[in-house]
């Protein structure tokens, strides 16, 4: 989950970290209101969940109040990669003297933590980076020992060589680990980081939280339901995991890790898996109803493969939720083909078969079948 700036900055203000005076604005009143506090010229931003803000027209420079309520209009009215903001950012405006960059971000393959500093930080800080590749200072974190003092100082080195403001830095460098780590953050930046005034301030600030981790960070505010597809809150709703992909052959399974294998049997047989869909052990004839539903809403989905290895989950529960979708859907049975094998699979199988859906006990078989009714 990404946090929005203002909410990534309050963070940072509440752990001791300098960021610019201001506050949230939703409608022109508001940013005229904070502006008369701050004083112009202001920096109006966009508070989406995406970066490039700056190069978008979503950060702005208004020296009046004329211009400041022209660009709080257009912003506003405006969206950035998609979205539209959920409010305004207005800030003193800061003269900076230099802006430079410091990041956390989770490295999945390595599992560490890479601590990733520039002093080209800044809009172009990708650009910067490829062409003074000897600037970018990288640091693999172990997770469990986390970032030690010599670390900050490696950061303060390379970056603020030479300065009285290098003990500032290490300050800062250290409150960012902590505050990542304690956040369970796949990544935290913060960038730039100027040098302005004599002192270092947090200009801008992205934060995002592990989403496996947020029942953690019940203090943390919810990201708005109109960030997620349709599909994806459906599937929050229901309480199963659904990933879209872009083929054709929905599937759904009962535990995750039959459920990658399924893809993967789907993918092998020649065909293309549409989404990854897990109901969990122990699925309700309710949640499987919901599953169907959520998969054939998908519009690209023509056949469905199900495939179920019955432990605790019941068959015959299995079957039952398939086929109350199917009649409540007004699916058509020759979309449906169901791998169904353990645990009262034999009743399971008999009441699927009754409906006139096809059943399988053999996972290979149903596989090649619904690949085959896909038209592959
Ligand atoms: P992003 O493009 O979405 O990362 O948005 P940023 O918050 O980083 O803003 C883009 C750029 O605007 C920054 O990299 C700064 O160069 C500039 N900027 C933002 N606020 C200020 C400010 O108060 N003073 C100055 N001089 N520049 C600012
Ligand atoms: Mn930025």
């Amino acid at each position: 989950m990404r946090l929005l700036e203002y909410q990534a900055k309050e963070l940072l203000r509440e752990a001791g970290i300098p960021i610019p005076r201001g506050g949230r604005a939703s409608s022109e009143e508001e940013v005229l209101s904070i502006a008369s506090r701050i004083g112009f010229p202001v920096v109006l931003k966009a508070q989406v969940p995406v970066g490039g803000r700056g190069k978008a027209g979503g950060v702005v420079v208004a020296e009046s109040e004329e211009s400041a309520v022209r660009e709080a209009r257009r912003i506003l009215s405006s969206k950035f990669g998609g979205h539209l903001p959920e409010s305004l950012l207005v800030e003193e405006f800061v003269p900076v003297e230099r802006e430079l960059y410091v990041g956390f971000v989770l490295d999945r393959s390595a599992r560490t933590i890479t601590l990733l500093a520039t002093p080209y930080g800044g809009v172009d800080v990708e650009e910067a980076a490829s062409e003074h590749p000897e600037s970018l200072l990288r640091v693999s974190l172990d997770p469990l020992v986390g970032l030690l003092p010599h670390h900050a100082r490696r950061v303060a080195d390379a970056l603020l060589p030479g300065t009285e403001l290098k003990r500032d830095l290490e300050r800062i460098v250290m409150v960012l680990w902590r505050l990542s780590a304690g956040l369970d953050a796949v990544l935290l930046e913060v960038n730039p980081l100027a040098v302005a005034g004599g002192g270092l301030v947090a200009l801008d600030a992205r934060i995002e939280v592990d989403d496996s981790a947020l029942f953690r960070h019940p203090e943390l505010p919810r990201p708005p339901p109109s960030w997620r597809s349709p599909r994806e809150a459906r599937a929050a709703e229901l309480g199963v995991s659904y990933v879209e992909l872009d083929g054709d052959i929905g599937t759904i399974a009962n535990g995750a890790g039959l459920a990658m294998a399924t893809m993967d049997a789907v993918a092998m047989a020649g065909g293309r898996p549409a989404n990854f869909c897990d109901v969990g052990g122990g699925a309700s004839a309710e949640r499987v109803k919901g599953a169907l539903e959520l998969v054939f809403s998908n519009p690209r989905v023509s056949v469905l493969l199900f495939n179920a290895l019955c432990g605790i989950t019941r068959g015959d529960e299995v079957a039952r939720g398939i086929v109350a979708a199917v009649r409540e859907l007004g699916l058509s049975p020759e979309r449906i083909v169901v791998r169904l094998d353990g645990n009262m699979a034999e009743e399971g199988i008999a009441i699927l078969e009754e409906a006139g859906l096809k059943a399988l006990r053999s996972f290979r078989e149903a596989v090649r079948e619904a690949v085959s009714r896909a038209g592959r």
